[in-house]
């Protein structure tokens, strides 16, 4: 047909499958295995519903004034979005606007090479190293901007410090965004080189560590100036993204500290129980600092792990990818649901 000549085609992001029967164990796309802040609940309790006859604040005030607290930075420095894919996507859109290729590693979050295609930029994917670390020297090369997680998805694997400062560094001429979506356990956040740095982003979510993944609340934080470049595209885009609800619930999660520690403490604890029973079981992984193991096993091959797990209605995620096709991506659910794993786990492994 001639009118598609023009279509802009794309190859969308693939999410997990989000599967809901009761008793099923869910360890497939890395949501929280505990509720949300208690003050979550007291606001959706208490919310007038006839608000919703007015627009909500297009700067989602209420959550940024919290992030920023919280973060010890200013408003002007924080940016709300629908989940992190939404701040992600507007990154993508307002920073990597050069006719250079913009860089990031070959095994990573999915969703990269997809927006790149979407909003035509030129990119570069740079291979992990054998235990699936970045190689600081491969992002020497002139480009349009830099993209990583850390950790990374799917794999967990936490980058150093130094690392991190090494590729910030040696791009000062482009936006360095590091997408911190697993941030919250276990890891270092690059949060304090903004102090050094106008070129970095960082992006964080409330869909793992804060448990609302519901909500869809993801948030970046840079120098203001990346920040009101930031919100020039929102503007020109969709101004009114975050919901009224949306914003006071984020806004009373953000002010509960002591019960974010808990839950990310209480997952740290169960991931490293994870890793020993894993081991124990002939799996190898390198090292995960986030909600996830991603895990291979010595003789069993991981797709027929995945379906045999299916079939007794416990779903991980499997992707069927070069380099990591023999890998499961297992998120940490909760103690129980983890011991319901292992025993199955160790049935079929016998
Ligand atoms: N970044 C990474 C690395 C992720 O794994 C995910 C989760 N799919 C996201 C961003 C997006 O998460 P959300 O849109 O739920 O904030």
């Amino acid at each position: 047909m001639k009118w598609e000549e023009n279509v802009r085609k794309v190859v969308p992001y693939v999410p997990g499958e989000q599967p809901n029967r009761p008793g099923m164990i869910k360890l497939n796309t890395n949501e929280c295995p505990y509720p949300p802040a208690p003050g979550v609940k007291k606001v959706l309790k208490e919310f007038d519903y006839e608000k919703l006859r007015l627009y909500p604040d297009t700067q989602s005030t209420a959550l940024v004034e919290a992030l920023a607290e919280y973060y010890g930075v200013k408003k002007e420095q924080v940016f709300a979005g629908v989940g992190s894919d939404d701040v992600l996507a507007m990154a993508f859109l307002t920073f990597f606007n050069s006719e250079k290729p913009i860089l990031f590693p070959d095994i990573t979050y999915s969703f990269y090479d997809v927006w790149a295609e979407l909003f035509k930029i030129p990119y570069k994917v740079l291979p992990l190293n054998e235990d699936f670390h970045i190689v600081p020297d491969d992002y020497k090369v002139e480009n349009g901007g830099v993209i990583f997680p850390s950790p990374n998805a799917p794999t967990g694997v936490l980058e150093s410090m130094e690392t991190i400062e090494e590729i910030i560094k040696a791009n000062q001429d482009v936006v360095v965004i590091v997408d911190e979506a697993y941030i919250d356990f276990g890891g270092q956040s690059a949060l304090p080189l903004l102090e050094k740095y106008e070129n970095l982003l960082v992006v964080q979510t409330f869909s793992k560590s804060r448990a609302m993944a519901g909500s869809r609340i993801g948030f970046a934080i840079g120098n203001e100036k990346l920040i009101s470049y930031l919100n020039d595209a929102k503007f020109s885009f969709n101004s009114y993204t975050m919901d009224s609800l949306t914003i006071q619930i984020g806004a009373a999660a953000v002010k509960d500290g002591a019960y974010f520690k808990e839950t990310t403490d209480k997952v740290i604890r169960t991931r490293e129980w994870t890793k020993k029973e894993l081991k124990n079981l002939g799996f190898s992984f390198q090292d995960s600092q986030s909600n996830f193991i991603f895990a291979e096993h010595k003789e069993k091959s991981a797709e027929d792990i995945f379906n045999y797990l299916k079939t007794k209605d416990i779903f991980v995620r499997y992707f069927k990818k070069p380099r990591i096709d023999n890998y499961l991506r297992i998120s940490i659910g909760t103690d129980k649901e983890m011991e319901t794993l292992i025993k199955e786990l160790s049935e079929y492994l016998k």
